[in-house]
């Protein structure tokens, strides 16, 4: 049976209970990460941790765990579970009476061809509350992506008022042309921890990296666009709104490859 842990005890995950009487819970008052394991090797976890962390701190969001305690948490959650590829998911709720859940989640796989073709997105007007945060108040992500579902797509671009694409309800995004890749600025999205591991990648690789808007209008000026997120790490974009790209552009694909072979080093070494 799985098992889940809350404030660091372990229980069965079935037992798992979220206080009604907790207000803060409705008013999606509480942060979240969800971080990987992949043949018993924990990605970024210090990385996770401190989002979270900050996350609770943009929102003011008061709490007395330490990042210690935490790592020593999910230490015992893996093993409670002899878990070896899994998604860890950590929610600290606010209020009186601070409470943080950790427990496993399935990571949502992607195709093999999906990362060689591409994937289908939508766009969707929608700016994210306190961008910086990894907050539960996820309504309008879950309305903009139960619509990309509904049309049999991977993911739904966020688009703000100014017309901008600012990032996926669950993804980070990128355009590139030539060897240059753009993506919008930190301050006005979810700094993700894949999109700043492909940026430390790319450049290692001999990519330039630039931050700025990125209007919808200008998107197929360029080469091609991709996401990046923890479970589907770097996923390339065939269509948006029903219009395509065409065949994914080759630094695309060098893009998919450096990051694999980036992740695989990385995985040797914890
Ligand atoms: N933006 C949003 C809004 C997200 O929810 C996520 C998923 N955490 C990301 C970007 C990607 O972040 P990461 O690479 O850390 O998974």
């Amino acid at each position: 049976m799985k098992k889940a842990s809350i404030n660091g005890k372990i229980i069965p995950a079935s037992e798992v209970a979220i206080p009604i009487s907790n207000i803060e819970i409705l008013y999606g008052f509480g942060v979240y990460e969800t971080m990987k394991l992949r043949k018993g090797n924990l990605f970024f976890v210090n990385e996770h941790i401190d989002r979270l962390f900050n996350s609770a701190w943009v929102l003011g969001l008061g709490h007395e765990f330490t990042k210690k305690q935490l790592r020593k948490w999910i230490e015992e959650l893996i093993a409670e579970n002899n878990a070896e590829s899994t998604n860890i998911k950590i929610i600290l709720l606010g209020g009186d009476e601070q409470k943080l859940y950790m427990f496993l989640t399935n990571p949502l796989y992607i195709e093999k061809r999906d990362y060689r073709d591409g994937v289908r997105v939508i766009t969707f007007p929608y700016e994210r509350f306190l961008p910086q945060a990894k907050s539960l108040n996820m309504l309008g992500s879950y309305v903009a992506y139960t619509k990309a579902k509904g049309e049999w797509c991977y993911e739904a671009l966020l688009v703000n008022r100014d017309v901008n694409i600012t990032e996926g309800t669950r993804s980070n995004f990128f355009a590139i042309r030539d060897k240059t890749l753009y993506s919008p600025p930190s301050g006005e999205i979810l700094d993700g921890i894949t999109r700043k591991t492909v940026i430390e990648c790319v450049r290692e690789n001999g990519y330039e990296v630039v931050e700025e808007d990125i209007a919808l209008s200008d998107i197929f000026d360029f080469d091609g666009a991709f996401l990046t997120n923890t479970s589907g790490k770097v996923v390339p974009i065939r269509e948006i709104d029903g219009k395509s790209f065409g065949e994914i552009a080759p630094n695309i694909a060098g893009v998919v490859k450096f990051y694999d072979e980036y992740l695989k080093k990385l995985s040797q070494k914890i």
